[in-house]
C-alpha cells in the first residue's frame, strides 16, 4: 500500500490516494481542489482512480470533485447523513466560498462499519459525527485518515451547520484514540501523527 497527501485547494485541506500496490487502483480521499495534481499523480505512480472517499461535505473537501470528473470516470461515496451537504452548496459552504458553487449527487452512501474495497486493499469506514452529521474515518492498515474530526494537537470546529461538541468529543475519544498507540493518524488538516501522541498530548483527549 502507498498513501500519498497531497494539500489542495484555498484552505490547504488534506487529499490522500490509497493505492493498492498489488492491482495499481488507488482511492482518493477528499479532493479540495486543483484535480489536476491528482491526475498528474496518477500518471506519475500509474494508478487508477477507483473511488472518490469523502470524510464529509464541506466544500474545503469537495471543490476539486467537478474537475476531476470532467476527467476520468468514477464513483463518489459519502456518509448517508452528509449527502444533503454535498447536494446543497448552502450547507457545504461553496456558496460563500471563492470556489464555484458545488452541488454532487453522491453513486454511494455509506454508513458506520461499511467495508470498501480498493484492489487487495479494505478500508473501514467509522461513523464520527461531531464536525459535521455524517463525518467519517477511514480505517486501513496501520493508518486512520480522520478528515476534520481530529487533528495533530486539536479537533474540528463544531459551530458549522450539524456539528455537536459533545458528539465530536465522543467520537475522537470513544472510536478514534481506542486505536492501538502505533496507528498513524492522517487528518483533514496539517500533518500526521499518532494515537498515542495525541493521547498524551492532544487537549480533547479524555485522559
Ligand atoms: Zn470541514
Ligand atoms: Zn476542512
Amino acid at each position: 500500500m502507498i498513501v500519498e497527501r497531497v494539500p489542495l485547494g484555498v484552505y490547504a485541506a488534506n487529499c490522500y490516494i490509497v493505492m493498492c500496490e498489488d492491482t495499481k487502483e488507488a482511492m482518493i480521499v477528499d479532493l479540495g481542489g486543483e484535480s489536476e495534481e491528482i491526475i498528474k499523480k496518477s500518471k506519475e505512480l500509474d494508478f487508477k482512480i477507483n473511488c472518490i472517499v469523502l470524510t464529509h461535505g464541506h466544500g474545503d473537501h469537495i471543490a476539486g470533485i467537478p474537475g476531476l470528473l470532467s476527467v476520468i470516470d468514477c464513483p463518489v461515496y459519502i456518509h448517508e447523513k452528509d449527502e444533503e451537504m454535498l447536494l446543497s452548496p448552502k450547507l457545504n459552504l461553496t456558496a460563500v466560498m471563492s470556489t464555484d458553487e458545488i452541488s454532487i449527487k453522491p453513486d454511494g452512501l455509506l454508513k458506520d462499519g461499511d467495508i470498501l474495497k480498493v484492489g487487495n486493499l479494505e478500508i473501514k469506514v467509522i461513523h464520527t459525527p461531531g464536525h459535521t452529521m455524517g463525518g467519517i474515518s477511514l480505517k486501513v492498515g496501520d493508518y486512520l485518515i480522520t478528515g476534520d474530526t481530529l487533528f495533530k494537537g486539536s479537533i474540528g470546529r463544531t459551530d458549522l451547520h450539524g456539528g455537536s461538541y459533545d458528539t465530536i468529543i465522543d467520537s475522537v475519544n470513544s472510536k478514534l484514540l481506542t486505536y492501538s498507540d502505533d496507528t498513524i493518524i492522517l487528518p483533514g488538516h496539517g500533518p500526521a501523527t499518532k494515537v498515542g501522541i495525541e493521547k498524551k498530548t492532544n487537549p480533547f483527549a479524555r485522559k
